[in-house]
């Protein structure tokens, strides 16, 4: 799935999630809460590209996503070169590989939440490297008129306004009490992400690090066993091809699917706005 994909699945996985995790994690978000919900979903489920060079999350935030895309590239080939089994699948298991495990992005949510203890810079600092990749992908998915009007879609405007959005949290007060829900509102964007790439027919290693058989030698019962075989949420015959021309034709409609859905939720907190004014 491509950026603009993820994006929209991911708000919409944050605007109805964000009260939930609200709820759990006693985070106050205020009648604003769906809306920076969706913000920070969009933007996590773009950060398991983050181990593919270029990608909108490596390049958003400039040296310093992609130093942490460098970081996770490392990361990711020394747990395949460490626990790769003889039926795995060849490469330096790089991209696709434990950036997009659930395994990660619970990992992760869990270090942004811990990070949140030692001081909510660290919280405001993650909330705005999220929200910068997200807004920009969501501006490009959306109607025209952001694109012209707000030109949100470039990396530069976007950072801008992510560090609007944060510094607004922080000045309300809110933004101590957003560690534990940054950190699980990045887990759950980040395997929204992993779901959308498995929905494809490029697929991702959902079982590492469990040892499993492939299909085809077990039969036979002599697997050497995998770790890194990438599975699927849907049937062959469903899965589209990333990059080719009915591929980009699904995206594109479980975007606006996505959006539509997101505006949908958004429209009692803009009720209740207006109400405030
Ligand atoms: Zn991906
Ligand atoms: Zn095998």
């Amino acid at each position: 799935m491509e950026a603009g994909g993820h994006a929209c699945t991911g708000a919409l996985a944050g605007a109805l999630t964000s009260s939930a995790i609200g709820g759990l994690t006693g985070a106050e978000l205020g009648p604003a809460g769906t809306a920076v919900g969706a913000l920070l979903g969009a933007g996590a489920a773009l950060l398991p590209d983050l181990d593919a060079d270029g990608a909108t999350a490596y390049r958003s935030g400039g040296t310093v996503t992609r130093l942490v895309g460098e970081g996770f590239q490392a990361l990711a080939r020394t747990a395949y070169r460490g626990t790769r089994l003889p039926h795995d699948p060849p490469g330096d298991g790089e991209h696709r590989g434990l950036v997009h495990t659930p395994v990660f992005a619970v990992g992760l949510g869990l270090l942004v939440g811990l990070c949140a203890l030692i001081t909510p810079l660290l919280t405001a600092a993650v909330m705005v490297l999220v929200l910068a990749p997200g807004i920009s992908a969501l501006s490009r998915s959306g109607p025209r008129w952001v694109r012209q009007q707000l030109h949100t879609h470039r990396d530069l405007p976007a950072m801008f306004v992510a560090i609007l959005i944060a510094a607004s949290l922080w000045m309300s007060g809110a933004m101590v009490d957003l560690g534990w829900y940054a950190g699980a509102s990045i887990a759950v964007g980040m395997v929204v992400h992993s779901a959308g790439d498995s929905a494809t027919r490029s697929g991702i290693p959902w079982c590492w690090p469990f040892r499993r058989a492939c299909e085809k030698c077990a039969i036979k019962g002599q697997c050497a066993g995998s770790r890194w075989r990438r599975s699927h949420i849907l049937p062959e015959a469903l899965r589209w091809r990333v990059g080719s021309a009915s591929g980009k034709r699904i995206e594109r409609g479980i975007e606006m699917v996505c959006l539509l859905a997101v505006t949908w939720l958004l429209l009692p907190d803009i009720a209740a706005m207006m109400h405030l004014a």
